[in-house]
């Protein structure tokens, strides 16, 4: 009444886990659990940038379509549990033979695509070879028996391709004719 302050009332709220489960489905939008991997939805968003730039500055750009060959039947003769297994197994033998500029994501199911920056025609072609060589050589301890092999599918950005659509379509036209020339193979 006098006009002198005697006391004070703050409300205040912990909004910590708030923000984290903000983070978690921001997170869980872009990445694939299993692998760890991020999905295709941060791909487009990849490849649409690189896209650009490398238009801009003239930069060489490739992307690598892998497929697991004949995986149903893993699943089949192995179950799911050898299966997921397998698709770990091939994560991270991908991760270990890409730069570290790459980005390697898990398109879906059994697929896998990579986006390999200031990369050729021709060095994306021997990096799909390596990979190819060391997925046929995974061997899981618990399943000694389990063999696998990859197809591999690749495009090199080219000025004809108006679009990451067409450029997409074009590295999943050669996965398709490297499945469907024997598999175990790179096409490009
Ligand atoms: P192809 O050589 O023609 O590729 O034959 P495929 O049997 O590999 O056929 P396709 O690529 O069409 O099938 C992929 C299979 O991957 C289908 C499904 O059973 C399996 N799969 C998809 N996601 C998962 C997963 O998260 N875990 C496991 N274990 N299997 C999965
Ligand atoms: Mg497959």
């Amino acid at each position: 009444e006098q006009g002198v302050t005697r006391h004070y009332v703050a409300v205040k709220m912990d909004i910590t886990e708030q923000k984290q489960t903000h983070e978690r489905i921001a997170y869980l939008a872009q990445h694939d659990l299993l692998t760890n991997l991020p999905n295709r939805l941060l791909f487009f968003d990849r490849v649409t940038q690189s896209l650009a730039l490398a238009k801009r500055q003239g930069c060489p750009l490739a992307v690598l379509f892998i497929d697991l060959d004949k995986f149903k039947q893993v699943n089949d003769e192995y179950g799911h549990v050898a299966g997921d297994a397998v698709l770990r197994h091939v994560a991270n033998v991908i991760l270990s033979r890409v730069n570290i500029a790459d980005t390697l994501v898990r398109y879906g199911g059994d697929e896998f695509s990579v986006l390999c920056k200031h990369t050729t025609a021709k060095e994306a072609y021997s990096v799909a070879m390596r990979i190819c060589e060391k997925i046929a050589q995974i061997r899981i301890r618990e399943y000694p028996q389990l063999h696998i092999s990859a197809s591999i599918g690749v495009a090199a950005a080219d000025d004809s391709f108006g679009s990451v659509t067409e450029w997409i379509k074009a590295a999943d036209s050669a996965l398709y004719s490297a499945k469907s020339g024997g598999r175990d193979q790179v096409m490009d």
